[in-house]
């Protein structure tokens, strides 16, 4: 298993396909959208698979398929279909906007897709547009009921935002009485594409106060070993709810991932800006065994948390857009 120069085992590699999005969230990207990867510096099908047999022969596990929207990519379905085929992870998950989502569910499921985490910010229509400046929420709904109609675990993902989004904390928590659905409370980053980020007002222990007042009898659940999430229930609820506390950073010191970037660069910590360019090793005719070992080397420099990630940064401050990374 591979260890990190903390002891940290890592297990899971989130894998971001592409960098494009047809939503533009207040707190991941401007209006006008980002200077997109050129197609030609986005890691094709073929690197992809080389860079997920590495991945799976140094002891990954889990997989997480993300982006910008790993929908929009035409090939993401038959990307799906190969990585199962060649039984590459023992779990494979997918993280999406869910707008294009909904005609895969049936066949996600039937390939074997360990879960589905869904970006929904708001239940109201209204709400949902100003977030994202686009009017999308139906589809996302649907492809909602489409997950809980197959049964394939779903997640809901929820940033909080002051001013924009603080009410639906609670609708969205009531939904887990409603269905077996994970509602997790994300803290705002500044992975927002155009800097200007602000501290936030909202953070775990303000959403966990909130969450408290209004369920006063929200039991707390235990968490799974390497969640970045504390997890509660409302007592009786199908349902879970989580709080990620994502710019407080607490969850560093058992943190199992790391993350390659659509444009094939290693991050060993999300805060850190890329420490490895497998892109470039790919191009340049390495083989298996050098980017193997240069993964390891990677990750015997793993950062302690990601205020050293943030520190050890050379080029630009954090504040690139969280579709850039692969959230
Ligand atoms: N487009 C897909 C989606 O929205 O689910 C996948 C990529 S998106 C970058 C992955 C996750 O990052 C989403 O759950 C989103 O809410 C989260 N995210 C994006 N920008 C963020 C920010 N500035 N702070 C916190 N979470 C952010
Ligand atoms: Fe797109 Fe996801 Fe970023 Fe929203 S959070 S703009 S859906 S990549």
């Amino acid at each position: 298993m591979l260890t990190d120069n903390h002891g940290r085992p890592v297990t899971y590699l989130r894998l971001a396909v592409t960098d494009r999005c047809n939503l533009r969230c207040l707190y991941c990207m401007p209006a006008g959208g980002l200077d997109w990867v050129p197609k030609s510096e986005l890691l094709s099908f073929e690197e992809i698979l080389v860079l997920l047999r590495v991945a799976s022969s140094l002891g990954i596990t889990k997989l997480r398929l993300t982006g910008g929207e790993p929908f929009l990519r035409k090939d993401l379905m038959d990307l799906i279909r190969r990585i199962q085929k060649e039984r590459l992870f023992p779990q494979v998950s997918i993280t999406t906007n869910g707008t294009l989502t909904a005609p895969w569910v049936p066949e996600l499921k039937s390939l074997g897709i360990h879960s589905v985490n869904l970006s929904a910010d708001t239940l109201d229509a209204a709400r949902f547009a100003r977030m994202t400046r686009r009017a999308e929420l139906a589809p996302v709904l649907e492809t909602l009921d489409a997950l809980l109609h197959v049964r394939l675990p779903a997640r809901i993902n929820a940033v909080i935002m002051e001013g924009k989004n603080e009410e639906d904390l609670l609708a969205l928590a009531e939904l887990s009485t409603r269905h077996p659905v994970g509602i997790r409370f994300i803290e705002e980053m500044p992975f927002n594409g155009s800097g200007g980020y602000q501290p936030i007002r909202w953070n775990w222990k303000v959403m966990l106060d909130k969450l408290r007042e209004h369920f006063p009898t929200l039991e707390k659940i235990p968490d799974e070993p390497h969640s970045t999430s504390i997890n509660f229930r409302i007592p009786g609820a199908p349902g879970t709810l989580g709080i990620i506390p994502a710019y407080t950073r607490s969850f560093c010191g058992t943190c199992n991932r790391i993350r390659i970037t659509p444009k094939g660069m290693l991050k060993t910590c999300l805060y850190d800006e890329g420490v490895l360019d497998l892109h470039a090793m790919l191009r340049h005719g390495a083989g298996i065994a050098e980017i193997r070992s240069a993964i390891v080397q990677a990750i015997g420099h793993r950062p302690a948390n990601g205020f050293e990630a943030e520190t050890r940064r050379r080029n630009h401050e954090v504040g690139e857009s969280m579709a850039t990374i692969g959230g």
